[in-house]
C-alpha cells in the first residue's frame, strides 16, 4: 500500500529518491510511478479532467491512477506527475466520495503547497544542484528537465540554501548524494 508511504514530509523526497534508486537527472517520474504500481494516464485518452485541472490522482479498489493534462508542455507534465506522486506518497486527505473511487481535496491549500514542494525537490534535488554548482534558472531547467518557471522558484530556494551552506548534514541527503556521485562526476564542469 503506497498511500501515505512517507509520514515525514521534510524527508519524503529524499526517501523517495532513495527507495526508487534514482541516481541521474532528469528524474524519471514515470519510472517511479511504475515501480510504485501507480498507473499514469494521459487525459487525452480518458478526458476526465476539468478545463482548469493539470492533473488528478484517483484510487479505485486499491489501484492508484494519475491522470495528467498531456496538452501541457513535457516539463509541465513532469511536474504535474511529480506533484500527484507527492499527494499519494504523503497520504493527503481524500475526498469522501463513493465507496471505492476517491481523489484528493483540491481545496486544501496546505496539501497543494506540500505536493509542490515535494515535486520541486524530487525533480531538482538540492544536493545535486549544489554539487554541480548550478546557479541560474536556465542551468537548473536544462539539467532537471523542468520549466523555466519551476527552475526559477528552485533557484530562489537554492540561493537561501547556498547561503546557509548546510548541505549533506542530513543522513538521507547524504545517501541521495552518494547515489548521484557518478552522475555528479560525469556532469561537473572543470
Ligand atoms: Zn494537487
Amino acid at each position: 500500500m503506497i498511500y501515505g508511504k512517507y509520514k515525514n514530509a521534510r524527508n519524503a523526497t529524499w526517501q523517495c529518491l532513495i527507495d526508487y534508486k534514482v541516481d541521474t537527472l532528469p528524474v524519471s517520474v514515470l519510472n517511479i510511478a511504475n515501480s510504485a504500481g501507480i498507473k499514469v494516464i494521459k487525459n487525452s485518452d480518458v478526458r476526465c479532467l476539468l478545463p482548469k485541472e493539470s492533473g488528478i490522482s484517483v484510487i479505485n479498489e486499491n489501484q492508484w491512477y494519475i491522470i495528467y493534462n498531456d496538452s501541457c508542455t513535457h516539463q509541465r507534465c513532469r511536474f504535474t506527475i511529480a506533484h500527484e506522486l507527492g499527494h499519494i506518497f504523503l497520504g493527503h486527505e481524500l475526498k469522501k466520495k463513493g465507496h471505492h473511487t476517491q481523489t484528493f481535496k483540491s481545496t486544501e491549500t496546505f496539501a497543494e503547497q506540500e505536493a509542490n514542494i515535494f515535486a520541486s525537490r524530487l525533480l531538482a534535488p538540492a544536493c545535486v544542484i549544489w554539487a554541480l554548482n548550478l546557479q541560474t534558472p536556465s542551468q537548473i531547467a536544462a539539467i532537471c528537465d523542468i520549466s523555466f518557471t519551476a527552475a526559477k522558484y528552485r533557484s530562489e530556494r537554492m540561493g537561501i540554501l547556498y547561503s546557509r551552506n548546510r548541505f549533506l548534514s542530513n543522513p538521507l541527503e547524504r545517501e541521495v548524494y552518494n547515489n548521484f556521485k557518478k552522475f555528479i562526476q560525469e556532469h561537473s564542469s572543470t
